[in-house]
């Protein structure tokens, strides 16, 4: 049986990144940016002031101030500030020809036409022409994810057609004869499919396209037509259910027959050992365990980096490092375990979890830590990593 680090090698062996289109950076939240950005202006485009208060000469500032102008930001300032003069100047406006310093108001005392400057300011209070950037500076980075504090961004450099790669079609199957849709209350004996509703909103987090096909009966025959539609349309393929050992789990077998080469169909691991994954052509797919616990963490761990890849971006989970807060025993060692924990003051703690169908225990989780293959316990206060989901 292969290790989890040797089956994200797999995956992600040569994937290259799809097609790349042109949005709107109105548009462009989530998607993955596909050049670099440049700024064709500086910034800040002129001297400007950096507060409210009064330009001028800091070699003035022991004398009362001639106020001979008021500057509001988006006024190109008229006068010269000469000896003893100063303009009431607005955060964002340019500053005066002969200023080199504003006070801020709150140093200052106004009467009529004068100003008293009660405290020399400690800097000048000035923003330089092209101290932030200056024209072609690279403004943003070709791969990153786009958040809004990068729109903003897009916006200042007037990059308004945004280079970012396609969205990746996600098809999603569930398999069961015992599953329902939500909707309806389950007879005895079934239950409602909650990995389809979980994976579309997995994907949809990454910003991909979700497709979902529904659930497929538990033969070949509704398995295979289901895969064969969800293979023509989609780049990667995820089915849940049917990768066990049962009598009625044909997913793996399925998949061969509808053209997927298989590279593995086990990992040591926990949850989530069975776990299939094979290619056709340029097509991706993955059977992933019944359980929701475990199809979510597989997810996670092998598709979620996939789907970014194709998107054109090394995927890194953020990791952080905390001590225990209590000791973590495991009979057996065979597979590295992954449970989901809470953080609380500085310390992780695991969630109570009865086993890879608890579904509610991933619910009130900030993250999943691990146990590698080998190990049989965590101590208290042992530094360990916690995988933010
Ligand atoms: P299987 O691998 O098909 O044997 O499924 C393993 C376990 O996961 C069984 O208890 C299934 O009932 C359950 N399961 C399978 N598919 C789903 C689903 N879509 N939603 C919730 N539970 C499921
Ligand atoms: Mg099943």
């Amino acid at each position: 049986m292969i290790t989890i680090e040797q089956a994200y090698k797999i995956v992600l062996q040569d994937v290259k990144s799809l097609e790349t289109e042109k949005v709107s950076f109105t548009d462009s939240l989530g998607r993955i940016l596909a050049e670099d950005v440049k700024s064709d202006i500086e910034m800040p485009p002129f001297d400007k002031s950096a507060m409210d208060g009064y330009a001028c000469r800091k070699e003035d500032l022991g004398n009362p101030l001639e106020i001979i102008e008021v500057i509001p930001a988006g006024k190109t300032p008229e006068k010269i500030i000469g000896k003893n003069q100063c303009a009431n100047i607005m955060t964002g406006a340019p500053i005066p020809e002969g200023a080199d310093t504003v006070v801020q108001v709150e140093l200052t005392e106004v009467a009529g036409n004068s100003v008293k400057v009660l405290e020399a300011p400690k800097k000048s209070n000035i923003s330089y022409r092209a101290e932030d950037v200056e024209v072609g500076t690279k403004v943003l980075s070709k791969g990153i994810k786009i958040e809004a504090q990068h729109i903003a961004v897009f916006a200042a450099v007037g990059y308004t057609d945004v280079l970012v790669y396609r969205k990746p079609k996600i098809g999603i199957i569930s398999t069961g004869d015992e599953l329902v849709e939500p909707q309806n209350k389950p007879a005895l004996s079934q239950i409602r499919n909650s990995n389809g509703y979980q994976l579309i909103a997995q994907v949809k987090a990454c910003g991909a396209i979700a497709n979902y096909i529904g659930i497929a009966d538990d033969t070949p025959e509704d398995t295979f037509d289901k895969v064969s539609k969800a293979l023509n349309e989609n780049d990667i393929v995820l089915l849940t259910g049917g990768v066990s050992m049962g009598s009625f789990d044909f997913v793996p077998q399925v998949l061969e027959q509808a053209g997927v080469k298989i590279e593995f169909d086990a990992i040591a691991v926990k949850p989530g050992k069975p776990t299939t994954f094979g290619k056709a052509d340029d097509k991706y797919c993955f059977g992933l365990p019944g359980n929701p616990v475990s199809s979510f963490m597989q997810f996670d761990l092998l598709v979620k980096p996939l789907i970014y890849h194709l998107m054109g971006q090394e995927y890194e989970p953020l990791d952080i490092r905390m001590p225990m807060g209590v000791e973590y025993k495991r009979r057996n060692a065979d597979r590295r375990a992954y449970f989901p924990v809470i953080i609380r003051d500085g310390e992780i703690f695991p969630v109570d979890y009865h086993g890879s169908a608890h579904i509610h225990a991933l619910s009130s989780a900030h993250g999943i830590a691990s146990i590698e293959i080998g190990k049989g316990e965590i101590k208290k206060g042992e530094m360990i990593h916690v995988r933010q989901i």
